[in-house]
This record gives C-alpha cells, structure tokens and sequence, in this order.
C-alpha cells in the first residue's frame, strides 16, 4: 500500500462519516428531499428510527445493512424517513409492510435477535400544541415540537420478540412454485394449497382487484 494522499485522505473521513448516524438535522435535510416535502412526519420517524436503532445496539445503519430489520404500520409520511434512516427498503427485503394504520414500527438486530417496538404516542399531538401556542399552523407548530420533545412524551417503546421465517429474509427467493390456475409464478411459500392443488393468494380468493370486461 502506498502513501495515502490528501484527496484519499478526505475521501476515507468523508466515507468512515457517512456510515455513522447522522443527526436529526442531517436526517431532515435528506428526508425532505426524498420524501417530497417536510412535514411533522418526517421528524417523527427519523426520531423513531434513530431510537429504535440504537436501542437495539446499532449506532451505523450503513454497516448494519445486513443485520437489520424494520417492520412498518403504516404507509404514510413517517414510513418515508424510517426507511431513509435504517437504509430498510422494501425491494431488499429488509423492510415490511404491515397494513395496521398505526405509526409504529419494529427494528429488529438480526445477530442478537435484539428487537424493539416503538410507537408514536397519541398524546403527542396535543403537547406539540401546546408546546408552540404562537405558529397558527398547526401542522409547523407539530413539526417543531417533535424536533425538540423528549422522547418519553413522543414515543413509547418496548422490547418484543419477532418469529423470523427464513423466506422472509433478504437473500434469494427460497422456493418457486406455479400457480395451478393463473399459472403465475410464486416465490417464497406464499402460495396457499387447496386440497391437492397449488394456488396462487388471488387464485385461492384473496384477490383485491376485479379484471375490467370490455363492456365496461
Ligand atoms: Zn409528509
Ligand atoms: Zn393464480
């Protein structure tokens, strides 16, 4: 190896930087970019996530990649910056979806089996209120509440245990079957079998949509 340079220098800072944990107003300049717009949402779950980290002994999501797993509620504004801070996203597996409609989320460690359930609290809203009487805006007056609320007032949290399958893990789909009606291919066990036949979820009348006919 050879002498290192000013440039490499920097550049070797600039990435060991990169892959720890911003902080929030590091976070919310990102969050507004990729989320579209800033919003009380934002805050809240960059401090969701950046709790639920480190309350599972993971100080750098960057490095952490791998290890982490981040279960969602809900699918609005705060999803956006959960998934911005743990890296989690829902094409690498490492991020799901529950349909709960409540703003929580679960950061699971995948070495230690480490998980932690964190919750917005109800309450909140209110405090956030009161705590800035003089912005009308009662959606800016949230936004700069959540930035400076103690987390106790903003969240509850506890440790739970989460039953881990292996074909919901992140890697190579586990199984491949083909449905026995539509013929479409489906990965990971979530076929279901009906008797003696292999189905697909909509196949076996969970489908959420209706083909159109051409009279309509
Ligand atoms: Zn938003
Ligand atoms: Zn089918």
């Amino acid at each position: 190896m050879g002498f290192e340079g000013h440039a490499q220098v920097r550049a070797r800072i600039s990435a060991e930087m990169a892959a720890q944990m911003k902080t929030l107003e590091e976070y919310a300049v990102l969050a507004g970019q990729s989320h579209g717009h800033m919003c009380p949402g934002q805050i809240l779950g960059i401090r969701m996530a950046m709790l639920g980290l480190k309350s599972i002994g993971i100080d750098d999501p960057v490095k952490a990649r791998k290890r982490l797993l981040t279960f969602v509620e809900i699918d609005r504004c705060a999803t956006d910056a959960i998934s911005l801070v743990t890296g989690c996203r829902l094409g690498k597996r490492s991020l799901k979806f529950l349909d709960y409609g409540k703003v929580a989320a679960t950061f699971v460690n995948l070495e230690t089996g480490r998980a932690v359930r964190v919750v917005a609290r109800d309450d909140a809203r209110a405090k956030a209120k009161a705590m800035f009487p003089a912005i009308s805006d009662a959606s800016q007056a949230q936004l700069e509440a959540y930035k400076v609320m103690e987390t106790a007032d903003l969240f509850d949290l506890q440790a739970v245990r989460v039953k881990l399958k292996p074909e919901d893990l992140p890697g190579r789909p586990h199984s491949r079957v083909t449905c026995a009606q539509c013929g479409e291919g489906v990965n990971d066990g979530r076929e279901r079998r009906l008797g003696d036949r292999i189905l697909c979820r909509s196949c076996a009348g969970e489908k959420y949509y209706e083909p159109v006919t051409s009279d309509e």
